[in-house]
């Protein structure tokens, strides 16, 4: 029942095709033209010295579009760089310097730059990201702050979390009291020493707690995600396939990314979406394509019921992130904000916009609009780069690792 995959052939077995925007906007002034695009983006931050990167003030733009016609509605909002696990495929063994708390933003900060993006730019869906994200304990203050604001058709923001549930089943209710309405709750595998020689750390247990409390909690759907690595894949998925059906959970596998420590990623390795479907056949689930709902990044496949392992298991859906083998550049609508204020508008922006410094040198709503917008301008084509077909790896390497960006 498994149709073959529509998917384009992957790195490992053969060259990524990138996908590329439907359409140009034209180079004329729009809601942000080359004239804001002027001077900015020449090193790796561009507008730090805040509002005296805005030489000639224009009308502030009220949506995020890019050079290529995609407009930003989705903000990733990094809180924190800080992890408590040290998983293999984002940061190495002894973790990274973590960021002194100056250079954070407040909870304030934040929240002023969550309501222009969502009261005046167009942003409609949050998703608060780290580093892992429980580790602020102001987390349910900036949620709250998010969940009172309103798009301009009186809307509210959709909140998402993304977190590897340690201490989750402690703070699930608060979350959902606050505003949070989803969490994605990221398990690699369900024996628990993989798991913890994936992460470094002993602890699945309270993965799962958390995933088990935030469901209990009315966060729905809850979605899993899991790296596809090619040492674990095939001994794990099925497994965590079979469970999360069974819990109502939806899985959703993620190609690996360049994006941990360069020695844990090579292109040959990558567990690629048809690698991944065909391993699950082998194990026996029945899998019809669903599609990939618009500007989502996961291509969903409905389950049917079956047996895995010796006990039986209900439908239900799961997905596939493909951003190695089919990457959604051509629809992206993200744009990314690190824990110490930094704009990226891809994963693989090897340039950044600080927010921070003009946040606090008395910049004003229509300042920062106008730096976001600029910056948004600029966002590439796929993978970090305007000539994607001309990287090596596929992928431009950002000057970050995942846990210092937000995923
Ligand atoms: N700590 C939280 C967590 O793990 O869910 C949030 C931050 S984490 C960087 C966000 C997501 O990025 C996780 O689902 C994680 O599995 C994924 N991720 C991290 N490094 C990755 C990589 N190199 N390739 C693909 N996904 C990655
Ligand atoms: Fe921490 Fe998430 Fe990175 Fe794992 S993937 S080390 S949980 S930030």
């Amino acid at each position: 029942m498994i149709p073959a995959p529509a998917l384009a052939p992957g790195i490992g077995t053969g060259r990524t095709p990138l996908p590329v925007p439907r359409r140009r906007a034209p180079e004329g002034p729009g809601a942000v033209g080359p004239e804001a695009d002027a001077g900015a983006g020449a090193g790796p931050v561009a507008g730090g010295p805040g509002v005296a990167a805005i030489s000639r003030p224009s009308p502030p733009p009220s949506r995020l579009t890019d050079r290529y016609g995609r407009v930003v509605r989705d903000l990733r909002l990094s809180i924190t760089d800080r992890c408590n696990l040290r998983c293999s495929y984002c940061m190495p063994a002894q973790g990274l310097d973590w960021l002194a708390s100056p250079l954070l933003l407040t909870a304030d900060e934040i929240g002023r730059l969550a309501r222009i993006a969502v009261t005046r730019l167009g942003v409609e869906r949050i998703r608060i990201t780290g580093g892992e994200p429980l580790m602020r304990r102001d987390l349910e203050e900036i949620i709250s702050a998010i969940a009172a604001l309103r798009t301009p058709d009186g809307a509210v923001p959709d909140i998402g979390l993304t977190t590897n549930g340690l201490g989750l089943d402690k703070r699930a209710a608060a979350l959902r009291d606050a505003g949070l309405a989803r969490v994605n709750v990221s398990i690699d595998a369900l024996d628990r020493e993989t798991y913890a020689a994936l992460t470094r750390r002993d602890r699945l247990d309270d993965a799962l707690a958390g995933a088990t409390a935030a469901q209990a909690a009315g966060l729905a759907p809850i979605k899993i995600n899991a790296v596809a690595l090619p040492g674990t894949f095939d001994a794990q998925a099925p497994r965590l396939l079979a469970e999360c059906l069974r819990r109502g959970w939806q899985l959703r596998f993620i190609e690996h990314m360049p994006l941990g420590p360069s020695a844990s990623w090579s292109a040959d390795d990558v567990v690629g979406a048809e690698r991944i479907l065909a391993v699950l056949a082998d194990a026996g689930f029945a899998l019809e394509e669903a599609g990939r709902p618009d500007r989502r990044p996961a291509a969903l496949w409905r389950v049917a019921p079956g047996e895995h392992d010796g006990a039986a298991h209900p439908a239900g859906s799961m997905g596939i992130i493909a951003s190695v083998s089919a990457p959604f550049c051509a629809d992206c609508d993200r744009s990314r904000i690190t824990a110490d204020g930094r704009l990226m508008t891809c994963l693989f922006s090897t340039t950044e916009t600080d927010l921070r410094a003009p946040l606090r040198s008395g910049a004003t709503d229509e300042d920062i609009m106008r730096l976001w917008a600029a910056a948004a301008w600029r966002k590439p084509l796929a993978h970090g780069s305007d000539d994607p077909g001309a990287l090596p790896s596929g992928f431009e390497r950002p000057g970050r690792t995942m846990s210092a960006i937000g995923g």
